[in-house]
């Protein structure tokens, strides 16, 4: 069967029980059973009452809109958007909004679930959600993407807010999706400019915003290899996807001094031992709209990337990528989880028993979202903080996260995606049962 092929369970083992049915996975597991599975050996080593697990496995609200809009050439076209509320016990819910071709109901759900864990490890008060409208975002023109972004945002106004829901970019999404959505919200609103984050700096965006991810991303990887006594300096990287996560992580890793030795987008692959220049593929991308046709590196297959020698892997773009297919051949020593859950549990297990370390999704890539509470905090201050200001506060929140989750290693004996879904799930179930919250 190829990779990612769903197929209904035959009854026996390793069928998964989703939504009450049971169902077999070959190779990419589906996203949400794996980060419920994460969530639940969690919940395990917490020793959460069952009833509470239950309950903070299921999301608050989801919510699935029909967006039609009308073409360039002036027929209709139809998407289906999703708005998932997963989690309010921290403060208003809080994540991007992915315009993608494999938006799925299931994809929107653990995405919204990761974010609540996500915002716990960070400490930062907020909940955890997560949308998107499944359409391929290069092939509808910008006004097409504005009307389409207007819609959606006309079908959940109501749904989210300053103190409820807050969207920001992801995927396929960017400052001008935000700046779509603030406008046609504060139509029926008022003028909101803490609704969404990620905007335009024009528009009460953060200094520092657009990088955060990526820079995030270096304070980790900073982190982690200090604890085995290495440093950015004497490894060599590898980087999925050349998006804003990764175009800024390749980026602020070389300019740290990392050798980044392979590179990969949705144009192609390239690779060379003697390190890329990352300023001239930068320029090379934003001209070519792609690192296809680079001439400062040989161009390999993409699917090879995730194998090929090296000592830190980053992907930095779909979920699922490492899987049981490849995770035996990756000869990576780390991997920073970049992109939201890259690698399923069945990865984890084989990785692990191969001595490679994992730094999890919900701390490695929660410098963006710790960034988009800084630009709300700003928004509702009324008050914009300088660049070097935004940068300190990020390597406070990413440094104590990781002590954090270090702790909770040592506590429940386990690996680093446990340590910080124990650290997240542990704040969010406090704060719940503080509430009120009753069996
Ligand atoms: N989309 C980003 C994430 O997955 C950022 C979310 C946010 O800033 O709210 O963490």
């Amino acid at each position: 069967f190829p990779t990612g092929v769903l197929c209904k369970g035959s009854g026996e083992d390793p069928t998964i029980d989703i939504r009450g049915r049971r169902w077999l996975f070959w190779g990419k597991m589906n996203a949400l059973v794996a980060t419920s599975r994460n969530f639940k050996q969690a919940a395990k080593l917490l020793g959460l009452d069952s009833k509470l697990e239950k309950s903070l496995l299921i999301p608050f609200r989801e919510i699935k809109v029909e967006c039609t809009i009308p073409k360039d050439d002036g027929t209709l076209a139809s998407f289906v958007g999703f708005r998932v509320q997963h989690d309010n016990a921290r403060g208003p819910m809080k994540g991007g909004i992915r315009f993608h071709h494999e938006v799925d109901p299931d994809e929107v759900n653990a995405l919204a679930q990761l974010m609540t864990w996500k915002t716990a490890v960070a400490n930062i008060p907020y909940g955890g959600a997560k949308g998107g409208i499944g359409c391929s975002p290069g092939e509808l023109s910008v006004s097409e993407l504005e009307r389409l972004t207007r819609v959606f945002t006309q079908k959940i106004h109501d749904l989210i807010g300053i103190h409820t829901d807050v969207p920001a970019p992801d995927m396929g999404t960017n400052p001008q999706t935000m700046a779509w959505i603030l406008d046609e919200y504060s139509k029926f609103h008022g003028y909101s400019p803490a609704v969404v984050t990620g905007k335009p700096i024009d528009l009460g965006g953060s200094l520092g915003r657009d990088a955060a991810t990526g820079r995030g991303v270096l304070f980790a990887t900073e982190s982690l290899l200090a604890d085995y006594g290495k440093s950015i300096k004497d490894q060599r990287f590898i980087i999925q996807g050349f998006g804003n996560v990764g175009s800024w992580a390749a980026q602020l890793i070389s300019e740290a001094g990392g050798k980044v030795i392979a590179v990969s987008d949705v144009t192609g692959a390239i690779k060379n031992p003697k390190g890329i220049d990352i300023e001239k593929l930068l320029q090379h991308s934003a001209e070519n709209h792609g690192i296809k046709g680079f001439n400062g590196g040989e161009s390999i297959n993409p699917s090879s990337l995730l194998t090929e020698d090296c000592d830190v892997l980053i992907p930095a773009a779909l979920g699922g990528v490492i899987n049981r297919e490849n995770a035996n051949d990756i000869k990576a020593k780390f991997i920073i989880e970049a992109a939201n859950h890259p690698s399923d549990p069945e990865a984890d297990e084989i990785l692990s028993k191969k001595g490679v370390v994992i730094l999890p999704d919900i701390y490695a890539n929660s410098g963006g979202v710790t960034v988009s509470y800084f630009e709300w905090v700003q928004n509702i201050q009324g008050f914009m903080w300088d660049e070097d200001k935004v940068n300190a506060e990020l390597k406070t929140y990413m440094n104590r996260s990781f002590k954090g989750m270090k702790e909770m290693c040592k506590t429940h004996n386990c690996d680093l995606r446990m340590g910080a879904f124990t650290l997240g799930v542990n704040r969010v179930a406090r704060a719940t049962v503080l509430r009120g919250w009753e069996a």
